[in-house]
């Protein structure tokens, strides 16, 4: 039987691992990351980090292209209703991988006491698929920012730059993520990504909002920007 901790790169995932390696040991448990070639370099250096402190390898696995790449190949983005980035970069490889393993496994996913009701629909997915899956943050009574404190506090590692000014660490741009407060602190933080997510809805025709484009959105003044909640309010389910 093996242990499977769907290892994101942020921080509820990082503590998950911990827990699993500390419950299991290394041999059986296996940090299996999805790497969609689209997150932020600094979620590099913070996986890195936190496998010499597990002292555990991670086992990456992707599609091989980008978020662009992706889209540009089906013409049109990926969005809440239409997730197609969570299915091709991140959900095939993974169950590619998991079923090359031949054996049993059982899957540790990192949803806090914060998602209870997430985590429930996760599991009655998983059941219907005939596949196992628990929640060590939930069973640990532990909360996302518990997961941040620790790795800062008490492990003295750097959370991943992303997590200053967004509240998951995924792709940036991450289209899955339906708050306008989201992509305002996209605008201002990286505006290079960006500036291409804008490119892209002008080249496929296909707009994130109904009721407005991202470049007008970027025109929007500050104040109207303030209005928005400077946060991804709607993370996406990529650990899935
Ligand atoms: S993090 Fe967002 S953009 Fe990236 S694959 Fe997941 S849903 Fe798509």
């Amino acid at each position: 039987m093996k242990h499977v901790v769907k290892f994101s790169g942020g921080a509820a995932s990082a503590v998950v691992a911990k827990l699993v390696i500390d419950e299991i040991g290394h041999d059986d448990v296996i940090l299996l990351y999805s790497d969609t070639k689209s997150e932020h370099p600094d979620a590099d250096r913070f996986r890195a980090q936190i496998c010499d402190f597990l002292k555990h390898e991670m086992t990456v696995v992707a599609d091989g292209r980008d978020l662009w790449e992706l889209i540009d190949d089906n013409h049109t983005l990926p969005g809440q209703f239409m997730p197609f980035c969570t299915q091709l970069l991140k959900q095939r490889p993974s169950d590619r991988f998991l079923k090359a393993l031949g054996e049993d496994f059982i899957s540790y996913l990192g949803f806090s006491i914060d998602e209870i009701r997430r985590a429930q629909r996760s599991d009655a997915r998983a059941a219907a698929n005939g596949e196992r899956v628990a929640f060590p943050l939930i069973n640990a009574g532990l909360s996302s920012d518990d997961c941040k404190r620790i790795i800062r506090d008490e492990w003295g590692i750097c959370l991943p730059e992303p997590y200053k000014y967004l509240k998951h660490n995924n792709c940036i741009p991450c289209f899955k993520a339906g708050a306008k407060g989201y992509w305002a602190a996209i605008a201002k933080h990286y505006p290079e990504q960006f500036e291409r997510a804008c490119q892209a809805e002008e080249k496929w025709n296909y707009t994130v909002f109904r009721d407005i484009t991202l470049r007008q959105l970027k025109d929007l003044s500050g104040r109207e920007i303030e209005m928005f909640p400077d946060e991804d309010t709607t993370p996406c389910m990529c650990a899935l």
